[in-house]
């Protein structure tokens, strides 16, 4: 090999701050907070108080290395903490707070944190849990003094930490393979698995987001994550909004719809993403009052399968475009995004909307994608023969967090526990988990495609399939139906809908009202589905 003559500069998230506050410094940030006004201030601020915050963990006694926790929803607090602790060398651990008490324990001690800063509103949950946290030695709530209750674990106030910093750093120049944040998934099989994302996995990650084959932003998009800052960072919108020099709008804690419908109005969002039920909300909101979000152009929604009817709505009521993407916490998050081609547009409008609403995504550069049968051969990219998703590439997890054994085979390939197919598109659709697809008399039916088209019945405002144990077929489906206040729907019309859309062996063999547990990443919990409705009869 003859050796490259250029420079090894390390992809440090510290260089997507630095850039962005020269290049975008008068870009504004614009924070909804906790019983606070509204914060504004612009990525050269952001740098500013970035630096306060780096050197008063330093002086807190946080090393290169170290991790700390936040629990904290989607504000420029939070945000300046994405760049701080990373930025002097640390981990930041961002700690679900949907997740039971016990797992939001677990992860903390698993990281050994010492520093835990919080969101004035979990000042409760801080008291429940503080006295079995094991390494935490410093409590510090994300609020002024005034507003900072110190509670028994004598909490001291974010504000006051960082004010008598200087506004200036030389971040400091390490390995890029160092550890920047540590997300865990979020347990619904087993105890929640640490996945440590490397400042070269998370900076590749946010250039790859930038392309136009992902979201394709222009320093005129206006840009509000509603993915959680600590659910995989937020689909890497911190990172990937600054290097583009967009607006970036930070929603808070608040996630109806006519908080942020007011957010899109009065800062002028073109682009905005979330898990599907947020926008199940904002939908149903639009509807019932009537409004429209004038400035919004595009919303990205992944985490769970894009149901076809919210993605026709957006676009036929709103003239809004919807972007699947899919991934896991696994793969930093994004694996593939639902953009448009040519090829896809010589189809014709319809057809290519088609395509898209009912894929996850397509490939992406630095994302390699196959499905392996179960003879452990490639399957043909055909669109028809599913299999194991495997996934490789500089940001998909090699190994979990204090774990001895590599998550990942030894050729990169890292099997996602979904069922997929592949096209000659290079467009990826998932058919199921593994652990949901349901096993009729040898067959698969695939629970997501139930799913998707139930949701399409009028009234229904979430439809779960689940497999119940049948005597004579091993498994058949049931379908559990969450509906829209005020609908009284029935089981033969619920079916009378469906009929159209599937074969007829699919049909399910109940249809049942109730509420549909979500985890504490927005998606059905199937683990409850199954155990509380283990024995309904069928068949
Ligand atoms: P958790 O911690 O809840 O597992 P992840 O975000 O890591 O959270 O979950 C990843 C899983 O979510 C994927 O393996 C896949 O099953 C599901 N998923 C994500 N995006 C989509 C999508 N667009 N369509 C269908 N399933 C999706």
């Amino acid at each position: 090999m003859l050796p490259g003559l250029m420079q090894t500069t390390p992809l440090l998230i510290s260089g997507i701050l630095t850039y962005a506050a020269q290049a975008h410094g008068g870009r504004e940030i614009v924070s909804k907070l906790i019983d606070e006004p509204i914060w504004r201030y612009d990525y050269a601020g952001l740098a500013r108080r970035s630096a306060q915050l780096a050197q008063a963990l330093k002086r807190l006694g946080v090393q290169s290395g170290d991790r700390v926790t936040s629990l904290a929803w989607n504000t420029h607090r939070h945000l300046e903490l994405f760049y701080a602790v990373p930025g002097i060398g640390a981990v930041l651990h961002t700690a679900n707070p949907r997740l039971f008490d016990d797992q939001i324990i677990y992860t903390i001690n698993h990281a050994e944190s010492g520093v835990l800063l919080f969101d004035r509103n979990f000042a409760d949950l801080i008291e429940r849990i503080a006295p079995h946290l094991t390494t935490v030695k410093t409590f510090v709530m994300l609020a002024d003094d005034a507003r900072t209750i110190p509670g028994s674990v004598g909490a001291i106030s974010y504000e006051t930490l960082i004010a008598e910093e200087a506004e200036s750093l030389t971040w400091p120049s390490f390995d890029e393979n160092a550890g920047a944040f540590l997300c865990y998934t979020s347990g619904t099989t087993g105890d929640p698995k640490g996945v440590l994302y490397s400042h070269r996995a998370v900076v590749l990650h946010a250039m790859a987001g930038g392309l136009n084959s992902a979201f394709g932003f222009t320093a005129f998009d206006v840009v509000m994550p509603c993915s959680s800052l600590y659910h995989a960072t937020a689909w890497g919108l911190p990172f990937t909004a600054p290097l583009c020099g967009t607006k970036l709008v930070l929603p808070g804690d608040k996630m109806d719809g006519a908080s942020l419908h007011a957010l899109i109005q009065d800062e002028g969002v073109t682009f905005t993403g979330g898990v599907p039920t947020i926008w199940t909300m904002y939908l149903a909101w639009l509807e019932q009052t009537g409004q429209r979000p004038d400035t919004l152009k595009r919303v990205v929604i992944g985490g769970s399968a894009v149901p076809r009817a919210m993605a026709e709505a957006f676009k036929r009521l709103y003239g809004v475009s919807v972007l699947q993407i899919w991934g896991m916490t696994e793969t930093c998050p994004l694996g593939v995004v639902a953009t448009p081609t040519p090829a896809l547009a010589a189809l014709g409008e319809e057809a290519m909307d088609e395509a898209i609403w009912t894929r996850q995504g397509r490939l992406q550069f630095g994302i390699e994608l196959k499905v392996e049968a179960d003879d452990g051969t490639d399957a043909p990219r055909d669109g028809e023969t599913s299999g194991a998703l495997k996934v490789r590439g500089p940001w998909v997890v090699k190994r979990y967090f204090r774990q001895d054994q590599d998550a990942a085979q030894d050729d990169g390939w890292f099997d996602t526990g979904d069922i997929a197919t592949l096209d000659d598109y290079g467009f990826m659709r998932i058919t199921d988990r593994q652990k949901d697809v349901i096993k009729s008399g040898g067959e698969w039916i695939s629970s997501i495609d139930l799913e998707n088209f139930a949701v399409g019945c009028p009234g229904v405002k979430i439809a779960a399939v689940i497999g119940v144990p049948h005597p004579k077929w091993e498994e058949r489906p049931l379908l559990i139906i969450e509906a829209h206040e005020g609908w009284e729907l029935t089981k033969a019309a619920v079916l009378d809908y469906l009929a159209p859309h599937i074969v007829k062996w699919w049909t399910p063999d109940d249809v049942v009202f109730a509420p549909v547990p979500l985890t504490a990443t927005g998606k059905i919990d199937k683990k409850v589905l199954r155990a509380a409705w283990k024995g309904h009869l069928l068949g």
